[in-house]
């Protein structure tokens, strides 16, 4: 399995709760908003901490699909 990780830049605020979770999906980028470090995670730890993650986000700015 793997799954591709995106975070809509246009909603993120910055809040940087996602970076908190899941620190080796997600890092806050010079612009204040969350960016995935991969795009595509095929660990399964992985995938949990990135789902985690996106149902935490106070904007829904994260999508964790199948890829
Ligand atoms: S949790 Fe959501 S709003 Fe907060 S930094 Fe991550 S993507 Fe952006």
């Amino acid at each position: 399995m793997a799954w591709k990780v995106t975070v809509d830049q246009d909603t993120c605020i910055g809040d940087a709760i996602c970076a908190s979770l899941c620190p080796d999906v997600f890092e806050m980028g010079d612009d204040g908003k969350a960016h995935p470090i991969v795009e595509v995670i095929e660990d399964e730890n992985l995938y949990n901490c990135a789902t985690e993650a996106m149902e935490a986000c106070p904007v829904s700015a994260i999508t964790v699909e199948e890829a």
